[in-house]
């Protein structure tokens, strides 16, 4: 009999993908994968430091793994694994803790799953997180969106930030390989690619190929092509099909004119950007080591929203950064609120060892924190709300996924709306052309289902 193994993936979309990836070395070794809530002979968690209770989360989540399998083996990888192996090799009940490079390789690393009594550690050093793997993943029983990683790491600075150290340096997927794989999950059926990673932005940033790219302006000019995202869009988007990309997630210094133009122009591009700001005080950005100031941020989204139609525009923002006095945060608030946006991810501050803002004057009181996340997040919701009113009555075009919900079926538009209609199985997995006939707490009702082909 084969043997199981078992995932758990905590934190953002990137993960998700690599978890997958550490899942197909399993495929290939004969292993089947199961539920992480069935027996397996291997449990493996790949955690985030960007929770706050990483420590908390990763013992539970070795728990009950244990429930399931008092003589399981436990992996833990992911960020947290790098940044605290010693701290996670304590945990009662975990054999191995790998770091972010040697996820990948993870056979490499464990001859046999035999419990210990020790558990091993096998944890790169950051400067030597240089190595690029490719991953994608899927949400679960979904096969209509896919995950695409195409960047990881982060050279940038933000003082309250661990990932950098997690992840190491900023680094790019090959172009041409990105196109191969590209093609390969267009193949597979997926109709919506989400590129993601650490900074996508930056994608190109540490690439040195003599590729030829269809990049106008850099030949006008005599100057060698640059690689860069914008480039990575335009040699995507050469590969027929009916297929939609979306983009994560972006820095604001990082999304060009260029990205603008061609996101208003091509409609396998969604018309949908998240754009972090972490706060709207320039005096807080500054000590963010943020690389932008409020008025380049309203300026970028103004005129973004200017040139691409009902474009949805999602926003992080980070409450309660040391020194963020009462007024700041109403400055932050008060800019939100006048910005043409659509939704915001509201986070509460929180401590990480070894960063920069950690050692600040000025935290802010723990209830104050929330109050601050809550008054935002009801924020996000009216925004929320006002941009699907603006659909009502739009015809738009809608990627229903698979699940029948009650009979109903959800997806999404390109702008970011979540959408529900009668379920029709003939419309899944399709780009459908709807008409939004009501809005509710968070979704829209659509009818007058077509099928629509780009
Ligand atoms: S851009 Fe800033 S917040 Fe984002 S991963 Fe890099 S250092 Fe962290």
């Amino acid at each position: 009999m084969s043997q199981k193994v078992a995932f758990h993936t905590l934190g953002c979309k990137l993960n998700f993908s690599e978890t997958s990836t550490i899942g197909k070395q399993f495929l290939r070794k004969g292993f089947d994968i199961v539920d992480y809530n069935d027996h397996a002979d291997v449990y493996v968690i790949n955690t985030c430091t960007v929770t706050d209770n990483a420590d908390k989360e990763c013992r539970q989540v070795v728990r009950r793994a244990l429930k399931n399998n008092p003589n399981g083996f436990v992996v833990v990888t992911g960020c947290y694994a790098q940044l605290r192996p010693e701290e996670i090799a304590k945990i009662d009940g975990v054999d191995a803790v790998l770091g972010s490079n040697e996820k990948f390789n993870l056979f490499d690393y464990m001859e046999s799953f035999e419990k210990k009594d020790l558990s091993c550690i096998h944890v790169s050093p950051t400067e030597k997180l240089d190595s690029f793997h490719s991953s994608f993943s899927t949400e679960a029983d979904n096969r209509t969106r896919a995950f695409f990683k195409v960047q990881d790491g982060c050279d940038y600075k933000c003082s309250f930030c661990t990932i950098p150290l997690a992840r190491g340096k900023s680094r790019s997927a090959d172009p041409e390989t990105v196109v191969k794989e590209f093609k390969e999950l267009l193949a597979a059926g997926y109709k919506e690619i989400i590129l993601t990673g650490v900074n996508v932005g930056d994608y190109g940033s540490v690439l040195n190929h003599n590729h030829t790219l269809d990049h106008d302006q850099d030949y006008e000019q005599g100057h060698e092509p640059q690689i860069n995202l914008y480039s990575l869009l335009k040699m995507m988007l050469k590969v027929e099909g009916d297929y939609r990309i979306r983009i994560s997630s972006i820095e604001p210094n990082l999304l060009t004119d260029e990205i603008l133009e061609l996101t208003a122009n091509e409609k396998r591009m969604c018309n949908h950007f998240h754009i972090p700001l972490q706060s709207g005080s320039s005096k807080i950005l500054r000590m963010m080591q943020r690389r932008y100031r409020t008025e380049d941020y309203s300026d970028l989204i103004r005129r973004a929203a200017g040139k691409i139609d009902d474009l949805g525009i999602g926003v992080d923002v980070i409450v309660g950064f040391p020194g963020e006095t009462e007024d700041d945060f109403i400055e932050t608030y008060n800019f939100l609120r006048d910005l043409p946006i659509s939704y915001l991810h509201v986070f509460t501050y929180s401590e990480r060892p070894n960063t920069k803002a950690m050692d600040m004057e000025g935290q802010v009181d723990i209830v104050e924190r929330k109050k601050r996340a809550n008054m935002l997040r009801i924020l996000s919701e009216k925004k929320r709300r006002e941009f699907y009113e603006r659909m009502k009555g739009k015809k738009m075009e809608v990627l229903f996924e698979y699940e029948n919900h009650d009979g109903y079926m959800k997806g999404f538009s390109s702008n970011y709306v979540r959408i529900k209609a009668l379920y029709n199985s003939e419309i899944i997995n399709k780009f459908a052309q709807v008409k939004i006939t009501e809005v509710d707490e968070n979704i829209c009702t659509a009818e007058n289902l077509s099928i629509n082909v780009h």
